[in-house]
């Protein structure tokens, strides 16, 4: 089968030293559609023997690539942005393909990773030091930025290319090997991003991609000894694990994890606005964002008309194969996570809420595909309303204030990405003030992140360090205080 210009002819398999290795064997793993249930491909589970030769190459090629000038490291990201414009089409269908995100969504996606190349390969210029008054006369002192050495990179399925950018690019830039380790659902979609790489004549060892099951080759992986940094998108529970790995050995760890996002309109607010906003931030990419927003908290007074607003718009939605025209929602990622939903709408309905719209599977032949639901009478400790379902399921809680809008919104142990629509100045700050998350937004959706700006999420969203701006560089890099006498 071929996408797009891509075709199996072109074994890609793992990418270790510069090279492309594909040896056959029982834990080779299948890339399927979910939109078809066909297979894309299939992709190779390292060995043992093969995540330790990856995290070797990484090794070797920190020797040179730390001492390569910054401004030849960013030339490498310039380059890989001309080429991503280039294949944008095809790393884009193939990611529809993977994961069934909508083929507008992952050609914005492949948008985000150019920006970020080119963000990073800037800011990777301003990777300045400091220096210090000393109290001694005939005394210089600086304090310089330094790459770490090998970060190993652990992505998620549902930004099959960006999630790797964020991370992949600032530990290039700033002169850090990388041996990445993508979701398995998108292995495809992580060759093709390596493969730009591999054309733009990345130097041997820089970069290294290896796939399979996360349990085996990604534990192996951030358990290694050479390996410096852990940077980690993905669920909560494996970031708690990866925390504690990354605890035995004094390795440094970034934690990207879920959310349980909420969008609070209170009554003053423009409940147009306001359901436009919900509706994208509820259903695309089929609620499978980190920011995807799963709750709305809503001011009693204007609870019925924001609620007819918002399931007016969900209906209109069309559910179908992310690659034809027209098509608002693509399918789930797999069938785990299509059950998951079901599951936790009964869970819903049984624990008191109400069904408003979908809540059950679309009606088609093939494919993981669930309708836009709507759940209305949550109550702020259901487990609809605190649990993350990661698919497009929106629950309606309702609150008499602008205090108890924000006491439910914190009552989650996420902290993520929370939106409030208000008119007043006043409740504005107050909630940027109040709300315990990382990202906020007033009078806006809850998943409108910009390269530049630091992204990530408190609580058990993840561990302060903020990826897709400059403060990357905090995990990235460590400071050398250097003293010289004269
Ligand atoms: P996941 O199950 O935690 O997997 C993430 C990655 O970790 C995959 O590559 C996975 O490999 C690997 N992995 C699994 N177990 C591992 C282990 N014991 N040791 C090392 N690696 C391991 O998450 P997901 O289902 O792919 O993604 C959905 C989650 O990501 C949601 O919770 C979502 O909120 C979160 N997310 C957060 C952000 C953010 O920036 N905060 C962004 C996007 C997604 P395999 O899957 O191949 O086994």
């Amino acid at each position: 089968m071929s996408h797009q210009g891509f075709s199996e002819t072109k074994k890609f398999g793992l990418y270790i030293n510069g090279d492309w290795v594909y040896n056959s064997r029982q834990n080779d793993f299948e890339s399927m559609n979910p939109a078809t249930e066909e297979r894309v491909g299939t992709c190779p589970g390292a060995s043992p023997h093969e995540v330790n030769q990856a995290v070797d190459s990484a090794v070797q090629a920190f020797k040179t690539w730390k001492n390569t000038p910054l401004p030849e490291r960013a030339h490498y990201l310039w380059q890989a942005a001309a080429l991503f414009e280039e294949r944008k089409v095809e790393i884009a269908t193939m990611m529809t393909c993977e994961m069934g995100k909508v083929l507008a969504e992952s050609l914005g996606e492949v948008g985000v990773v150019i920006e970020t190349c080119k963000y990073m390969a800037g800011e990777g210029r301003r990777l300045f030091g400091e220096t210090v008054a000393s109290g001694a006369p005939d005394r210089q002192i600086m304090m310089i930025r330094e790459p770490v050495g090998v970060v190993a990179c652990i992505t998620p399925w549902n930004f099959p290319v960006a999630m790797g950018g964020y991370k992949i690019l600032a530990a290039l830039v700033s002169g850090n090997t990388v041996v990445w380790k993508p979701a398995s659902e998108v292995a495809i979609s992580a060759q093709l991003f390596t493969d730009v790489f591999h054309e733009v004549g990345l130097p041997n060892g820089v970069l290294n991609l290896i796939t399979g099951s996360g349990r085996k080759v990604g534990a192996q992986l951030a358990e290694h000894k050479d390996i410096s940094v852990i940077s980690f998108t993905g669920s909560t529970e494996v970031g708690i694990k990866l925390s504690e790995t990354a605890s035995k050995s004094l390795k440094r760890v970034s934690l990207e994890l879920g959310g349980k996002n909420a969008v609070i309109v209170l009554k003053d607010a423009n409940l147009d606005a306001a359901a436009e906003a919900i509706v994208k931030s509820a259903f695309t990419t089929t609620g499978q964002r980190c920011t995807a927003a799963s709750r709305v908290i809503v001011e009693s007074d204007i609870h019925d008309e924001l609620l007819q607003k918002v399931v007016r718009k969900a209906k209109e939605l069309r559910v179908g194969n992310g690659l034809e025209e027209g098509v608002d929602i693509g399918p789930l990622v797999n069938k785990q996570q299509l059950e998951t939903t079901e599951k936790y709408v009964e869970i819903a309905l049984r624990e008191g809420a109400e069904l408003e719209c979908g809540g059950k599977r679309a009606a088609t032949e093939k494919g993981y595909f669930f309708e836009p639901t709507i759940l209305s009478k949550v109550k702020k400790d259901h487990r609809a309303a605190q649990e993350e379902i990661f698919g497009p399921v929106l629950a309606f809680i309702e609150a008499e204030s602008f205090e108890e809008a924000i006491d439910i919104n914190n009552s989650t142990e996420y902290g993520l990405s929370s939106s409030l629509f208000t008119s007043s100045l006043h409740y504005a700050n107050r909630g940027a003030r109040e709300i315990e998350s990382g990202l906020v937004y007033i009078n806006n959706g809850t998943s409108n992140a910009e390269i530049g700006v630091a992204f990530g999420g408190t609580k058990s969203s993840g561990n302060g360090h903020r990826e897709v701006s400059h403060h990357v560089f905090d995990i990235m890099t460590e400071w050398k205080s250097v003293y010289i006498n004269y």
